[in-house]
């Protein structure tokens, strides 16, 4: 595809998930203002992220630590990691990225703290797990303020709060209505770690329905991935 095409298929898109974000939080009667749109690159070109900062988007998310590296040392933006946690990646994750969002294990998080550069400061979310089957990464919500406690403890991790992705094969309004109840009693504990990460493509303004104030959208604003991650 040509390059102004590509750049106006991705505006033409990208307005159009603006407008389903304004109109969920309408509905919620909440503000625009409240909800950080994280624009997922992940699988896409470098030049796709231009388009997009282009277009006035600062914060993009990447599910593998080389494409994030690599995108990130051409695009300045506040770059989100939010795949599964690799250890031998993280001195690597540590270095580009500047929120991970889906952090599960205290020693990855003992590891990143580690792994910072000098000065910089690393934002955290923590991962609940909404469903009961394991291996699909998350904290269970009754792990989670010992997982918090434990991310304070380290200085230079700033806590924003939960992350999660709605299980597959559950109404997602059912998902984020229980990860809502979770996300109250938590933000109750840790009043300066209230920030909500959930909601993608198809899930988005069930998610911000129910609290979500950063959503992370990849394929409805450019193209369905031919290799899903
Ligand atoms: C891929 C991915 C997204 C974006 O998904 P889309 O359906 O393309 O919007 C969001 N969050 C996580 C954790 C992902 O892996």
């Amino acid at each position: 595809m040509a390059e102004l095409e590509r750049a106006q298929v991705i505006a033409q898109n990208l307005s159009l998930v603006e407008s389903r974000i304004e109109k969920a939080c309408k509905s919620a009667n909440r503000e625009r203002s409240e909800v950080v749109l994280v624009a997922v690159t992940k699988t896409y070109p470098v030049a796709d992220v231009e388009i997009l900062a282009n277009l006035g988007l600062s914060h993009f998310g990447e599910n593998r630590d080389q494409e994030g590296r690599e995108k990130s040392a051409n695009v300045p933006a506040h770059w989100h990691f939010q795949g599964q946690i690799q250890s031998n990646k993280i001195p690597s994750i540590a270095s580009w990225a500047h929120t991970v969002h889906s952090l599960d294990e205290k020693r990855h998080c003992e590891k990143l703290a580690r792994s910072l550069p000098e000065g910089k400061k690393l934002g955290i979310f923590i991962q609940v797990a909404l469903d009961e089957s394991p291996g699909r990464g998350g904290v269970a919500p009754d792990g989670l303020a010992e997982m918090a406690d434990w991310v304070l403890t380290f200085p230079f991790l700033i806590l924003h709060g939960l992350m999660a992705v709605a299980p597959l094969g559950e109404v997602p309004d059912q998902a984020f209505g229980r990860l809502a109840s979770i996300h109250s009693v938590f933000s109750q504990q840790f009043p300066d770690s209230s920030a909500l990460s959930a909601g993608m493509s198809d899930d988005f303004e069930s998610a911000i329905a129910h609290g979500a104030t950063h959503v992370r959208i990849g394929s409805s604003i450019l193209g369905s991935r031919s290799n899903p991650l």
